[in-house]
């Protein structure tokens, strides 16, 4: 669980390889350089762990490529002590950062060995998230309205349950479409309760699926 001075180097310069790609906002960087990304990765190979790239974390899955963790991020306008649902706990890094942000987070995972493994990291390191085991597709009604979500699988629709579950004003970002790539949304929820789509690219995540896996 170590967290040595060669890691805090190469993440200075994986977030330094983040700005010239043209992410801005510096509050999210740092939280980003906050997180050491190399303990949320299986092999502690730290060649890849600060690389800019998506890596395995089992179960099929994949933790996000630093680059999309920090758009995904930005596009959210975070505010602090806002209330975040992520969708998609994975390897738990995208939650250890929107905690770094000083937000109230509520993460849900779908393959129960992921949630179990990044509940336990995420506690050992201290960070102190809300887990649920279940389908994301379905959000956490218990707990709406979210100021924000954040989905980090890509969907095949825009599930109507998050839009329901999001407070008028809030923002949703999700990766939209199929298997060849989604698009980038950020969804506002106006505060009449309309909904407004902006489109900010293509990328490629693992799919979001329905139901609970065990
Ligand atoms: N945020 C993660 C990204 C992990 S990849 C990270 O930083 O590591 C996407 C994750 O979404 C996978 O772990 C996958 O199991 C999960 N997932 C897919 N469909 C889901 C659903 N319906 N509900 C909850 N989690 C889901």
């Amino acid at each position: 669980m170590e967290d040595s001075f060669q890691h805090k180097g190469l993440r200075k310069r994986l977030i330094e390889s983040l700005r010239v790609k043209g992410i801005t906002d510096g509050t999210v960087l740092d939280a980003m350089d906050r997180v050491p990304r190399h303990l949320f990765m299986d092999s502690s190979f730290i060649k890849f762990s600060y690389a800019d790239q998506a890596f395995p974390i089992g179960a099929g899955q994949t933790i996000s490529q630093p680059y999309t963790v920090a758009f995904q991020t930005s596009l959210l306008n975070i505010l602090p002590r806002e209330k975040v649902l992520e969708v998609g706990t994975g390897s738990g890094y995208q939650t250890a950062v929107l905690l770094e942000l000083k937000l109230k987070v509520f993460t849900i995972e779908r393959q129960h060995e992921l949630f179990l493994k990044s509940q336990s990291l995420l506690t050992r390191l201290g960070y102190k998230p809300h887990f649920f085991y279940g389908d994301g597709y379905e959000g956490i009604p218990a707990y709406a309205p979210f100021d924000k979500i954040l989905v980090t699988a890509g969907s095949p629709d825009i599930p109507h349950k998050l839009i329901e579950q999001l407070r008028p004003g809030g923002i949703m970002v999700i990766p939209v479409g199929g298997d060849s790539g989604q698009k980038m949304l950020k969804i506002t929820k106006t505060a009449g309760g309309f909904v407004e789509k902006e489109e900010h690219g293509n990328f490629a995540f693992v799919p979001l699926l329905k139901g609970k896996a065990s």
